[in-house]
Formats: C-alpha cells, sequence, structure tokens
C-alpha cells in the first residue's frame, strides 16, 4: 500500500502510541480523582497541556482539550456568538433597553456579524450557516485563483456588529497558507474587540506555527493530522478572554468543556503535537522535496493543473506535503478507484452530497470550472513516504489517465 493521503488522516506515530500504552493499561485513574492512580492521569494531561501550547507560543492554560477539530471549529465560533450575545444584553440591561415592555430586545433578535471565507473545512461552513439562522449575518470571503484572502479584504467587510473573524490557517484541499497573523493583526489594530479565530488543523505541527498564540485569540487544532490519535484535538483561547464553556458538566478544563477526559488520546496528542514540534523543520523538507518530485513526474501527464500556489522548494505558501491537481477529461472520482486497486490511498476534492457528487466548493471558489473540479485529485504525503512512492504513484496514474481518457472517447 502506498498512503497519499496524510490530510485526512495519518498513521499514528510510534512515539505518540508508547505515551498512550500505560494510559490504555494500568495508568487507568480518573484525572479528578486525588489518590496516587488519578494524580499520574492528571500529571499526564498536564504534560500534554504543555506540549500542544509549546507548538503555537502559548501558556499551558491557554489550551482546552477536544474530541477533534470539529468540535473545537465549532466551540469557537458558537462561544464567539454566545459571547458577543451575553455583552449585548449586559449593555441593555445597563441602558434599561431590554426591560422596555413590548419592545424586541436585542437578546431576541440575535444579529451580529462574523467574517470567514468561502474555502474553509465544513466544519466552519456549517456552524456559521447555524449561527446564520440564529440571526447572525455572515460574510464569505471569496479568495482569489490561488486560495488566498488578504488583510484589507477582511477590513473592508468588517462592520460595527462584527464579532468574529475566523480565517484558516492552510486550507485542507488545496494547501494555501493564509496570512493568518497578518490579518489578525490588522483586524486588532481597527477593532480590539473582535475575536479572531483560525482553524490550523492542518497545519498545526505541519509547518511553523510559532508566535501564533501572539496574534490569535482563538485555535482549533486535531491530533490525527499530525500522527496522534483520532477523537481529540484542542482549543487555544487566549487567556482574558470572557469565553463561555461549551459541553456543560463536571469542571474537567477548567470547567470550560466537561467530560472525563480521554486521558490516553490527550496523551497521545501531546506525545505528537512534542515530535511533530521538535522535528519540524526535518520534516518540512522532506516533504516539501518529495511534493516538488511529485509534481515534476505529474507534469509529464499532460492537462494537469495544480490547483493553489506553488512554486518548487516553497513551504510558506503552500503546505509542504499538499499536491492538488486537476486533470483534464477524467473523473477524480473513478480515478480514485483505480488507483485503489493497485494499492495507492489518495483523495479527490468532491464530496458526496444527497448521492450525488458535488465539485469542491474550494476548487469552485478559487475558480475552477465544474468540469475542471470534477477531474480533481488530491496527493498529501507525509515525512514517513519515499520518492519511490511518490514515483509509482505519479507512473502508475500517467496509465490511468491515459485508460479514462481512451474510454471517454467513445
Ligand atoms: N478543519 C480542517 C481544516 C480539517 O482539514 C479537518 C479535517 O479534515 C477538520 C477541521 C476536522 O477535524 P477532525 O477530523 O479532527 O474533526
Amino acid at each position: 500500500m502506498i498512503y497519499l493521503d496524510n490530510a485526512a488522516t495519518t498513521q499514528i506515530e510510534e512515539t505518540a502510541l508508547g505515551a498512550m500504552l500505560p494510559f490504555l493499561k494500568g495508568e487507568y485513574g480518573n484525572a479528578s480523582a486525588v489518590y496516587e492512580l488519578a494524580r499520574n492521569s492528571k500529571r499526564a494531561v498536564f504534560n500534554a497541556r504543555k506540549q500542544c501550547a509549546a507548538v503555537i507560543g502559548a501558556a499551558p492554560n491557554e489550551i482546552f482539550f477536544t474530541s477533534g477539530g470539529t468540535e473545537s471549529d465549532n466551540w469557537a465560533l458558537i462561544g464567539a456568538y454566545e459571547a458577543w450575545k451575553k455583552k449585548q444584553g449586559e449593555a441593555c440591561a445597563v441602558s434599561g433597553k431590554a426591560e422596555a415592555p413590548g419592545k424586541t430586545s436585542v437578546t431576541e433578535k440575535a444579529g451580529g456579524h462574523i467574517i470567514t471565507t468561502a474555502t474553509e473545512h465544513h466544519a466552519i461552513l456549517r456552524t456559521a450557516e447555524y449561527l446564520e439562522s440564529l440571526g447572525v449575518s455572515v460574510t464569505y470571503l471569496v479568495p482569489d485563483g490561488e486560495g488566498f484572502v488578504n488583510a484589507s479584504q477582511v477590513l473592508e467587510a468588517v462592520r460595527e456588529d462584527t464579532f468574529l473573524v475566523s480565517v484558516m490557517t492552510a486550507n485542507n484541499e488545496i494547501g494555501t497558507i493564509e496570512p493568518v497573523c497578518e490579518i489578525a493583526d490588522a483586524v486588532h489594530g481597527v477593532r480590539k474587540d473582535i475575536l479572531f479565530h483560525t482553524d490550523a488543523v492542518q497545519a498545526f505541527g505541519q509547518i511553523h506555527l510559532d508566535s501564533f498564540a501572539e496574534h490569535v485569540d482563538l485555535l482549533s487544532a486535531s491530533s490525527h493530522k499530525l500522527g496522534g490519535p483520532k477523537g481529540v484535538g484542542m482549543l487555544y483561547i487566549k487567556d482574558g478572554i470572557k469565553f463561555g464553556s461549551f459541553v456543560r458538566g463536571g469542571m474537567q478544563e477548567s470547567g470550560r468543556r466537561a467530560g472525563t477526559e480521554n486521558v490516553a488520546g490527550i496523551v497521545g496528542f501531546g506525545a505528537a503535537a512534542e515530535a511533530s514540534f521538535a522535528g519540524i523543520d526535518a520534516k518540512i523538507n522532506k516533504e516539501t522535496a518529495l511534493r516538488d518530485r511529485m509534481i515534476a513526474e505529474l507534469s509529464n501527464i499532460t492537462g494537469v493543473i495544480i490547483n493553489g500556489p506553488y512554486e518548487k522548494g516553497d513551504s510558506a505558501k503552500r503546505l509542504p506535503g499538499n499536491i492538488s491537481v486537476c486533470i483534464k477529461g477524467i473523473e477524480g472520482e473513478s480515478a480514485l478507484i483505480m488507483l485503489d486497486r493497485e494499492g495507492i490511498c489518495a483523495s479527490s476534492g468532491s464530496a458526496c452530497t444527497s448521492g450525488a457528487r458535488e465539485p469542491s466548493h474550494v476548487l469552485k471558489a478559487i475558480g475552477r470550472a465544474d468540469d475542471e473540479a470534477k477531474g480533481s485529485l488530491r496527493f498529501t504525503l507525509s515525512h514517513h513516504n519515499t520518492g519511490e512512492e511518490t514515483d509509482r504513484a505519479a507512473a502508475v496514474l500517467a496509465e490511468i489517465v491515459s485508460k479514462l481518457r481512451g474510454r471517454n472517447r467513445f
């Protein structure tokens, strides 16, 4: 098998697995209890908090463990809305407006405004739609042809009632790395009260985010994208930000995200984060070289268009391990099935909606026509891949493309 779908999930790193095993066996204490067995779990969770915090230059008390990137994104958006609503309610209570009989109070009529991008993951887009259903206005910024949004675009969209801006760090389909810190600084330059969130699920542990905590207020990450276990993630919440709890119940995660901790999962996440952080430059260099080698091979196939920004050797504008292409005259889905028969795992940019294959919203947002977008394929590499693997995948794909094009002629 050749695994080239690391943006979907990654194989667990030995260091993460090794760190988890004791907590799946003898170290089963509930971190909230008072005896030594429990204290071991508590210490392990705290250690993981430190390991995750280090990746973005945060303090451990600013890291809140969740069940994954999707929950973190939901919490960021819904939490920001609830915090804003609470502030509106307090402002009304002071001015006495909400008390006026027969009048619609601000809490009854939600209002408010958020800014995000048209190329976010569905964890953000569906949550933004949910907020719309509550009366929030949402601006979906349209990126340029390479998937970038910029600070002036965001500033132009800011309204008096804007309470949140959410721009992803790196795109999961086309690998575009957004100028997130620049945008966050620009937003805070004009309005300190607007929260800035970034979905860093594809970037955390993959590229340098060392000083992100200085710039953003909220950041989502997920363990299984960097060699940790599935079902665990985190939300960074900058110290001092008034942000309510998402899951109510016990006092875990400082009372902000209740529920007995997934100790083994959290420990695995921490170990994977630490290992990625320690080896990040070697990983970036290896993946960038592999990506360039595979793109060079794929360029021999006629009708291949690269999606997203691409420059050989560059890992500042595009994720090092990301290759996204549209291939003229083929269906990406058919190519995927044929690649799978040859033991090659990749993905396409289309999403299955009500049984129909819809062209990817990301590819459409960067201007690809429907039939171009339908011919999309994504290969995402990890530091475990080799040049032999990427060469073989490119050669197999070249054969598949000529077979599919031959079929399509009749
Ligand atoms: N955000 C982005 C950019 C992603 O790529 C993903 C997963 O692919 C998620 C959020 C959701 O993360 P999780 O699978 O941990 O729920």
